[in-house]
């Protein structure tokens, strides 16, 4: 387990988090594709141990029944999505200072049917699809 501190580009939310898993899973569900503008959100599973050290610029969307995406509101910096139920929190590894690069392993694509067809990940990953979610 090792401890990290994390921040949006404009620095008005800040954090510390707990990471011993360094897989990466892009999620391509359109909600992700949106809220993100880009291909999908890419994340680490950094359990409940996420501390909030500034929350100048934190909003909360409450985006499902089950999750709820964290953004910044001054600089609009994506900073994770947190399964309620679990009280697990995925975060961007571009958000997170000093990460070594090259411990992360891109592992994982879900939502992988949700994909439209004009982008592929050449990375060799596990791919769910809705149906595994269900
Ligand atoms: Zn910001
Ligand atoms: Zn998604």
């Amino acid at each position: 387990m090792t401890h990290y501190k994390g921040a949006c580009f404009c620095e008005s939310v800040q954090f510390e988090l707990d990471l011993e898993n360094f897989g990466l899973t892009v999620c391509h569900c359109s909600m992700c594709r949106k809220l993100t503008g880009s291909t999908g959100f890419a994340s680490l599973e950094a359990g409940g141990n996420v501390h909030f050290t500034k929350t100048d610029g934190l909003s909360i969307l409450n985006s499902s029944e089950v999750g709820e995406r964290g953004f910044c509101h001054k600089c609009g910096t994506s900073l994770f999505y947190r399964f309620k139920p679990t009280n697990e929190y995925f975060v961007p590894p571009a958000i997170i200072s000093d990460l070594p690069e090259e411990k992360i392993t891109f592992i994982e694509e879900i939502f992988y049917d949700n994909k439209p067809c004009y982008y592929e990940f050449s990375n060799d990953t596990v791919k769910k699809n809705e149906v595994d979610f269900q």
